[in-house]
């Protein structure tokens, strides 16, 4: 199923639940405003090359629209448009004060070198920028995109609108980035993975977890869980998955990543097979790489008791209806990979305020957020007497569409 199918599945599903009106319905599943764009830039070489762009704005009923900007060569229209539609939801769930967009260029980042993708970047703030603005479209960083990537969107769109710093968010601390914003994600999933197994009667301490993705989200989630005294027993990057029974050295790995710039020839492990990796014997899998990873036909052979969702999207309805039904419990990404956006909250709070919070501040204002979130979760799910997805896309669905009352576009 593709991603927006998915994603529209379980928001139809959700507002069943709600019992929302057919014509709030058709208004919030609408996107507010879509861009495709071509984006040419020559080479380093001197050839020319182009690329498809998009910017998809879902739903800004509860603030200004906020959503990361992807490099990936699967970017396409459909997938823009599922991650805009999550992120509204998303920035509810945790209520903070945006609603959602998403963004991205079908290219394969690392085929380009650092002045290819400097000029590829530009080209898009170019086409994107009067679109945009600090009170209409904030971009952030996600998969095949960076700090660096937000730098130059700031530099771009500042030629034409002026020094404009809190245009993106996930930007180097040193032209007003916040502490704290690069591990946000993965710290966010750590946090949301203590409030379940928690609830659990069990705690990370006494877990074992196998990670999907070694990238921005999937590194830090192995870093936090690891100092945490969990144990890592596989992991994988597109390179590459490796298995240790014993526990993966994450520190050694992290630094044989930082010189080689991938998991491949780490020797910490057993080299396993890709596909393996999601079905192998653990407490936890935390998938944080792509989309549609879990499908009908592995999820009948997932061994792991709980799933925290770190990527957007990783599991395909009918894999959700297997995996509930063979007991699996399920944090969905609305709200599990949340604590990007709401650091990225806590960014703009300091860039209006000119100020600086220190790291240890943003990390307890992120636990707070993340524990409100699943308390509101746990409490639609008594309401609804449903499973936490469900509880988490009432929870955002339920917030968005009063706001959108409240506004007066209902009528
Ligand atoms: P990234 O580009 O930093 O890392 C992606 C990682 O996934 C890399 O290690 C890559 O090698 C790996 N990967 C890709 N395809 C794979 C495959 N088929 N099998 C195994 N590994 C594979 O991206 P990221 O920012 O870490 O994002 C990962 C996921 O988390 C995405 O779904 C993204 O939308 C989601 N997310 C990211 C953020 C953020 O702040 N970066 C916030 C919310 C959600």
């Amino acid at each position: 199923m593709s991603a927006l199918a998915s994603t529209s599945r379980n928001f139809r599903d959700a507002a069943r639940l709600l019992n929302l009106d057919s014509k709030i319905q058709k208004s919030l599943l609408m996107p507010h405003k879509e861009i495709k764009f071509e984006c040419t830039i020559r080479k380093d070489d001197e050839t020319l090359v182009s690329y498809v762009g998009f910017r998809v704005q879902h739903d800004n009923s509860r603030g200004p629209m906020k959503g990361g900007i992807r490099y990936h060569p699967m970017v396409d229209h459909e997938e823009v448009n599922a991650l805009a539609q999550l992120m509204t939801w998303k920035t509810a769930v945790v209520n903070v004060p945006y609603g959602g967009a998403k963004g991205g260029i079908g290219c394969s980042p690392k085929d380009l070198s650092m002045s290819e993708l400097e000029r590829l970047t530009r080209v898009f703030t170019y086409k994107i920028h009067d679109a945009i603005g600090v009170n209409v479209d904030v971009p952030a960083p996600d998969m095949g995109t960076n700090a660096q990537t937000m730098a130059w969107i700031s530099d771009e769109y500042s030629k034409f609108h002026g020094y404009s710093p809190n245009i993106v968010t996930g930007k180097p601390i040193e032209i007003g980035g916040s502490l704290g914003r690069e591990a946000a994600t993965g710290r966010g999933v750590v946090f949301a993975t203590e409030a379940l197994l928690n609830e659990h009667g069990k705690s990370i301490k006494d877990s074992t977890f196998v990670v999907q993705g070694f990238g921005n989200v999937g590194s830090w989630v192995a870093r936090l869980i690891h100092e945490r005294g969990g144990k890592i027993i596989a992991v994988s990057d597109i390179t590459g998955a490796l298995k240790n029974t014993n526990g993966i050295d994450i520190p050694a790995l992290l630094e044989h990543k930082e010189r080689n710039g991938s998991l491949s020839s780490f020797d910490g492990g057993d080299k396993i097979n890709a596909d393996e990796l999601l079905i192998h014997e653990c407490d936890v899998l935390v998938p944080c790489a792509s989309s549609g990873v879990l499908t009908r036909e592995n999820a009948g052979d997932v061994k792991a008791k709980f799933i925290i969702e770190g990527a957007n999207n990783p599991t395909d309805p009918e894999a959700d209806d297997i995996l509930l039904k063979k007991g699996v419990v399920i944090l969905p990404d609305i709200y599990a990979n949340a604590g990007g956006v709401t650091v990225s909250h806590f960014e703009l709070v300091q860039n209006s305020q000119h100020i600086m919070w220190d790291e240890e501040y943003v990390n307890a204002q992120l636990k707070k957020y993340m524990s409100g979130a699943f308390n509101s979760i746990k409490s639609m799910c008594r309401t609804h007497e449903c499973n936490l997805r469900m509880g988490a896309f009432t929870l955002g669905v339920g917030r968005v569409a009063k706001c959108t009352v409240l506004r007066g576009w209902g009528s």
